[in-house]
């Protein structure tokens, strides 16, 4: 079957007004970026409160309805079959070729559903339904009609065009991208950040990420693992800026003065600190982290506490209560998860301690990283100045 539109169907409750002008156009925005180097051509536009994309008379399907899937804020996409108005017994005639195409079996349920949005047709939708049922009870044997619980609802649209479609294919849901602003994610080549940009873009939040490596302790290959990650998630919240920090020597220097239990707690401060300067340099509205309650020493309450103390923005941790295996399966799938488990190292668990504290003490911390005045100005202004900035997508 050759499907020369799709039909895309959002619906969040309570856009209305100026606002559902805003989510549309975010919509038609996202849907051309996600269609672009998908093979053929696409027309997107909105029109009568719906949204269509047309298709050019080559195209890659499956990409495009993959590319489709995820773009935030799609609740179905539907694929459309568009015929010229060649009169009714025509229209008859596709509708049985339609019907025969796309079901094999024909021992189902169905209903004809009719709207004319062009009301010069010389039929109205009653009498397109009835007689068009009858002329695919007549066809098929086999089917049946319910107009409560059908099987297959089959659309007929009398628009300049006539368009068929029956079958729904669902999207990702959530909004937009570019509805909600935009938010800085301290992403890592772990399981659990990527998740946790997939899940805050999902509600329309733009992304921006920070990266801190630890050359020469990790390697190149790690850092290529995390633009890899970005570009996955990318996919999803469209391009990001990923800003690279070198944080050797505030590690060295933070191993060197501050005790060996703390290590991780002060780093962890360091990084926040130094995320929210890119974040508010680029008017992000709050952090994204990928801690979840418990998961290891530095995610305690205590930990949190600890290490949110030094933020001024929100941070968001949307995956604060869930279980690692729960996030593990939202990373498969995404697709993050093949790559977040490649086994290269990671700046913060090169210093880490044996023990590291697990109920850290606020107070003693910022007694720990007095230690740390002497050099660590300087250095935080160096790993801002030599930050690698490139834009992922
Ligand atoms: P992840 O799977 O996301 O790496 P994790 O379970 O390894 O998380 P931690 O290492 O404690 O947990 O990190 C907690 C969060 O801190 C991460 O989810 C991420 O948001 C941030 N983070 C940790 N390391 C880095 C890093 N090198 N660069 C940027 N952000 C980081
Ligand atoms: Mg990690």
């Amino acid at each position: 079957m050759t499907f020369h539109t799709f039909l895309i169907k959002y619906g969040e409750i309570g856009i209305k007004g100026k606002n559902r002008y805003l989510f549309e156009d975010a919509l038609v925005n996202q849907i051309k970026f996600a269609l672009k180097d998908v093979d053929g051509e696409f027309d997107v536009y909105k029109t009568q409160g719906r949204i269509y994309v047309d298709c050019s008379e080559f195209y890659d399907y499956e990409e495009a309805v993959e590319s489709l899937q995820r773009v935030f804020g799609i609740v179905g996409i539907c694929p459309v079959v568009r015929l010229k108005d060649q009169g009714f017994d025509q229209l008859k005639a596709d509708v049985v070729a339609y019907m025969d195409e796309m079901y094999e079996d024909k021992k189902k349920t169905f209903k004809v559903e009719a709207r004319r949005s062009r009301k010069n047709y010389p039929k109205n939708s009653m009498e397109i339904n009835c007689d068009l049922g009858e002329v695919i009870l007549d066809a098929f044997p086999e089917i049946r009609v319910d107009v409560h619980h059908p099987d297959i609802l089959l659309n007929v649209e009398i628009r300049e065009d006539i368009y068929l479609y029956s079958q729904i294919i669902p999207g990702p849901g959530g909004m937009p991208i570019g509805t909600n602003g935009k938010a800085m994610l301290l992403l890592s080549g772990g399981i659990d950040s990527p998740v946790a940009g997939y899940m805050v873009s999902r509600r329309g939040v733009g992304l921006e990420a920070t990266y801190f490596h630890a050359p020469p302790y990790t390697s190149e290959r790690a850092k290529q693992k995390v633009v890899d990650l970005a570009k996955l998630v990318s996919k999803y919240a469209g391009p990001i800026k990923l800003h690279i920090v070198n944080f050797t020597d505030i590690q060295l220097y933070i191993y060197d003065k501050c005790p060996h239990d703390e290590l991780t707690i002060i780093m962890r401060r360091y990084m926040m600190k130094i995320a929210e300067h890119f974040a508010k340099e680029d008017e992000c509205l709050g952090l994204i982290t990928g801690e979840s309650i418990g998961q290891v020493a530095s995610q305690t309450m205590q930990s949190l506490l600890v290490t949110n103390e030094v933020c001024t923005l929100p941070v968001y941790r949307p995956l604060i209560g869930m279980d690692k295996s729960d996030i593990v399966k939202i990373s498969e799938k995404i697709d993050t998860y093949e790559t977040s488990i490649l086994p290269f190292e990671d700046c913060c668990t090169i210093f880490v301690a044996k023990h590291p504290v697990t109920r850290p003490n606020l107070k003693r911390i910022i007694k720990s990283e007095e230690n740390l005045e002497e050099k660590i100005d300087e250095l935080y202004a160096e790993a801002i100045h030599t930050v690698e900035t490139i834009v992922v997508s």
